[in-house]
């Protein structure tokens, strides 16, 4: 099934405790798009960069299969650009700059091309641009996946809230829930979430995994992969999410069961994120890597025994 994503493409400058970059290729829907590459062909970008944007960055992309008609380059406008510290944790960063530039005044076109896509990736952007994409479908897809931040919950939450009740699935980490619902309790503040729109919510934890809240009540928990170097968490987030959608549009398949498996495969993307600075990790990965990293996420909970209280 065809696969539609919308979000950032971007200039990122970041600074680990491992090192620091100058502009590197990064945004949202770069991530996104990555990631779901590895499990449908059909990946169909909308978004937008500037003059400087490199020639060679796009054809990335278009490599990994990703269709750019509906990449909108503005000669005389720069790009995205986003530029992050992390703490020593890894888990906590400060945003240091913040440039929309193009993405200041992003008018989306979807393609005709783009008009049969079933699934839907609302990446990282200004939350009313997310709902006109959404608007500018002919047919609702079969399932709409939101990301979003605390950015925009600061600059622009009415739009985020109509963004919001669009949508089937948000995927966002611990600290964003909080803020987005007022409440500390992970549980309450998916209840909340869920009470605005999104029937089934993601709350990322980081190093400490991920929560999938379904729609009767149902809770879903996967870890996150111990690994020993954690390089450059930039993105994990966005490939975390390309994952999930990507392997969901290809067994086209949006039970809650079916998502549990979408969580492991986002979450097995999301470790190979983090090896290394922005994207390098991303874009040679091969099919044996991926069912390596799948089984050693299986193996992190499997028991030998069931489990018995007598
Ligand atoms: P993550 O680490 O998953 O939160 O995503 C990091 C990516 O999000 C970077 O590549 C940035 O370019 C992009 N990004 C950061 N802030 C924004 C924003 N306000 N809007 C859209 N994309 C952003």
């Amino acid at each position: 099934m065809s696969l539609l994503v919308v979000g950032s493409v971007a200039f990122d400058a970041l600074e680990t405790p491992f090192g620091k970059t100058d502009k590197i290729v990064g945004g949202a829907a770069t991530y996104i798009c990555l990631a779901a590459s590895y499990f449908t062909k059909s990946v169909n970008l909308v978004s937008v960069v500037g003059g400087d944007f490199l020639p060679q960055d796009i054809a990335m992309l278009q490599r990994h299969g990703v269709q750019t008609e509906g990449l909108q380059i503005k000669v005389d406008e720069k790009s995205f650009f986003w530029s992050g510290r992390y703490h020593n944790d890894m888990n906590s960063r400060d945003t240091l700059a913040t440039e929309l530039n193009v993405l200041a005044n992003f008018d989306p076109v979807v393609p005709d091309s783009y008009q049969d896509c079933q699934y839907l990736m609302l990446g990282n952007l200004a939350p009313g641009v997310q709902l006109s994409v959404l608007e500018r479908l002919t047919n609702r897809p079969k399932l709409v996946v939101m990301d979003t931040m605390n950015f925009w919950m600061e600059i622009a939450l009415e739009d985020l809230k109509k963004t919001l009740a669009q949508v089937d699935v948000l995927s966002v980490n611990d600290e964003e829930a909080r803020q987005l619902s007022g409440e500390y309790a992970l549980v309450k503040a998916a209840r909340k979430i869920q009470a605005m729109g999104p029937k089934t919510v993601i709350i990322k934890k980081g190093e400490h995994g991920a929560l999938l809240f379904g729609p009767e009540g149902e809770i879903y928990f996967c870890p996150a992969l111990p690994l020993e170097d954690v390089f450059d968490p930039t993105g994990a987030g966005d490939t975390f999410a390309g994952g999930f959608i990507g392997y969901l549009a290809a067994t086209n398949d949006t039970s809650f069961g079916n998502m549990k498996r979408a969580i492991v495969y986002g979450s097995a993307m999301a470790s190979f994120c983090v090896e290394r600075f922005g994207t390098e990790r991303l874009v040679d990965l091969t099919e044996k890597e991926l069912a390596e990293r799948v089984a050693r996420f299986l193996a992190l909970t499997y028991l030998e025994q069931p489990l018995s209280v007598a």
